[in-house]
């Protein structure tokens, strides 16, 4: 996530109760699973946790917003810290807020720290049945197969971006609904929404944060907002601005519902960001009017612990904390059927948290793939070895985290977006390149002491690392390329880098992630942090999929060739030690190597792969012998695009190469 400047100030309340508390970790915590509401049409029970709280009470409404309270109705302190009651009646359609008193004081109102449906702008909690808000058929949704993390494709995208533009040919328009569109056509019958996922062939839809944000504004859907959304409300609701009633509080859950069903019928899976370590704003979050105090990190001097860069970081190591994290990402599957998670600063969460939300959900289904930004937007106060970052991944088994050191080797550093690197012919970066061609693991022809980042691997398994060039964060690839070359560069070499940056990403033996519309040479007018910029910005010119036919084209031969060649995915660290041998080269900024001896079972024996970041060809030896072109000079044909004889094999300019004998 990239930071938003929120000033957040903890209330003088919460500060004297973490003072005051000398043991939080001690506090109660719930046996079972953390339920807020439990809605027959005989009766509706309450229940809120707070376990220093003096009182508590619900207050029930007519509607999500204004008027008065139709009720209001005191709970009972349980042992387990929870407070709650039973409210007689049919209630299904009303709403309800919690307030807790502390040291004599009423706290402002909160839908609870776990509402699953709520009111426009997520203020009030929803009293609905759930199983009115299933679409038809879903009792059969089932998870598109999926047999190895080596074969997740990922493509990251946000609803706005995807669908907002006149000419996507979509309907529903920056909604949920967008997704589960078929036959989708620019003015030049390109596909595009559900459809141009189909046909580029990735398997995971990574969506930006589309639990409940704060930063728009629901009750206003003609009014154009945007956000990426890294600021959490109500982390187990669906946002209201991508549905098309915000008000009506099972329209989001069934319209998220449909988005998921039709994704799972497109073969499919869906990633959820989410964003458990910081708040939109600490007094006024939904943990700070329950329980003050207890779920933020804090200083020495009490002050609030900042990671995040957001005025806050959460506790993940406190008990209802972690509890917490693992409900509700067990709630998301289990309701919602997603198949995926990305950790939006996974650097904040304690190691023993991410593990066990693992386990917790291989418990249901081992193939939900977990990932995360293995870092944080400053140091957390918790010791940097028990911290879920980076360098500790081989102690997160069936985790990934993002690479930055390809990322990095290939555009340039993340804090200066004007500097280039192996795309732009500039040398010494061809071991973090190598670092990300294997997959983040220990590998014995990489020279870690030259890596930009990391001076020693740190993935177990290569499908611990994320491989890609860009995503939501900083310049999207055609700007980052563009800031890098000279300004008099023609569209034709930006063209060139920009397929050949890809064929690093879909050539690695990590996994690989794409950033929604570098299929289409999307930019974003240069634009570094467009977390609330306007459409203009932010949104995918469908136009541009005919306009770069062949960019489009690339692209989506390279990802087949991953998925029919399991060389390119082998999965497993020893097998891509032994299959995987680097060539020398004698030319700076080229990285060359093949997988060899039919890797992972592969039909071809041996698979050449060159990258050459240099203006002009270069030679690499390679074996006498006879092999098959299959990308070249940006071109990608697998049934082959000519034969070359082995001994000097020419590599063209800015380009990759791949051939197999
Ligand atoms: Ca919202």
């Amino acid at each position: 996530m990239k930071t938003i400047n929120i000033v957040c100030t903890a209330s003088l309340l919460s500060l004297s109760m973490a003072a005051g508390a000398q043991n939080m970790a001690q506090w109660p915590i719930p046996a079972g699973p953390i339920c807020e509401m439990t809605y027959v049409p005989a009766a509706t029970r309450f229940s809120v946790w707070g376990p220093m709280a003096e009182r508590a009470r619900v207050n029930l409404y007519a509607a999500g917003e204004g008027d008065e309270p139709l009720a209001t109705h005191d709970l009972v302190r349980s042992m387990d810290g929870t407070w709650s009651t039973q409210v007689s009646g049919d209630l299904q359609g009303k709403f309800y807020t919690f307030q807790l008193m502390y040291e004599g004081k009423w706290l402002d109102e909160s839908p609870g720290i776990f509402a699953k449906a709520v009111g426009v702008n997520g203020r009030r909690a929803a009293i609905i049945d759930m199983d009115t808000t299933n679409p038809e058929g879903w009792e059969s949704d089932e998870r598109p197969q999926l047999n190895s993390f080596a074969d997740v494709i990922l493509y990251e995208m946000h609803h706005r971006d995807y669908s907002i533009d006149p000419e996507s040919g979509v309907k529903y328009k920056g909604k949920f609904l967008a997704l589960t569109e078929r036959g989708t056509k620019n003015a030049a019958g390109a596909s595009t929404g559900l459809d141009n996922l189909i046909e580029l062939g990735v398997n995971h839809v990574h969506l930006l944060p589309s639990y409940d944000y704060a930063s728009v504004d629901e009750s206003k859907p003609d009014v154009p907002q945007y956000n990426w959304g890294y600021d959490p409300l109500n982390y187990n609701v669906p946002e209201g601005s991508y549905a098309t009633n915000a008000a009506d509080p099972a329209v989001r859950i069934r319209e998220f519902k449909q988005m998921v069903q039709a994704l799972h019928k497109a073969g499919i899976r869906v990633v959820l960001d989410v964003v458990y370590n910081h708040v939109f704003d600490v007094a006024g979050s939904n943990f700070e009017r329950t329980a003050p105090g207890y779920f933020y990190r804090r200083r020495a001097d009490g002050t609030l612990a900042d990671g995040s860069g957001c005025g806050n970081e959460t506790a993940s190591e406190m008990p209802m904390m972690r509890k917490y994290m693992i409900e509700s990402v067990l709630y998301w599957v289990n309701e919602y059927h997603i198949d995926g998670f990305r950790f939006d600063l996974m650097g904040i969460h304690d190691i023993e948290t991410m593990n066990a939300i693992r386990n917790a959900v291989s418990s249901i289904d081992p193939t939900i793939f977990i990932y995360g930004e293995g870092w944080a937007a400053a140091s957390p106060v918790l010791p940097a070895e028990q911290l879920a970052m980076k360098a500790n991944t081989s102690g997160l088994p069936g985790i990934a985290a993002f690479g930055d050191e390809m990322r990095d080797g290939l555009r340039g550093p993340w804090n200066n977006d004007a500097d280039g690197a192996f795309l732009i012919g500039r040398p010494g970066h061809e071991e973090s390149i190598k670092f990300g061609i294997v997959g983040a693991i220990d590998h014995p022809q990489v020279d870690y002491s030259k890596v930009n980042y990391s001076q020693a691997p740190w993935a177990a398994q290569p499908t611990q690392m994320i491989s890609y060039v860009s995503c939501h964060d900083d310049m999207c690839l055609a700007d980052r390329v563009k800031a890098t070359l000279p300004a008099k560069a023609k569209m034709e070499e930006r063209i060139r880098l920009h397929k050949l940056a890809e064929t690093a990403v879909l050539t690695s033996q990590g996994v690989p992630f794409i950033w929604t519309g570098d299929e289409v040479m999307r930019d974003k007018k240069g634009v570094h942090n467009s977390y609330n910029s306007p459409d203009s910005i932010n949104v995918i010119p469908w136009r541009q999929k005919s306009e770069f036919a062949d960019v489009y084209k690339y692209i989506k031969e390279l990802i087949a060739l991953r998925k029919h060649h399991p060389a390119f995915r082998l999965g497993d660290a020893a097998k891509v030690v032994e299959h995987l041998e680097f060539l020398p080269v004698k030319q700076a900024n080229v990285v060359a190597y093949r997988l060899k001896g039919h890797a992972g079972g592969d039909v071809w024996e041996d698979i050449y792969i060159v990258l050459n970041g240099n203006r002009k060809a270069v030679k690499v030896d390679v074996p006498k012998g006879e092999y098959t072109v299959v990308c070249r000079d940006g071109q990608v044909d697998e049934a082959g695009l000519g034969i070359v004889k082995g001994g000097r094999v020419s590599v063209p300019a800015q380009s990759a190469m791949i051939f197999y004998k």
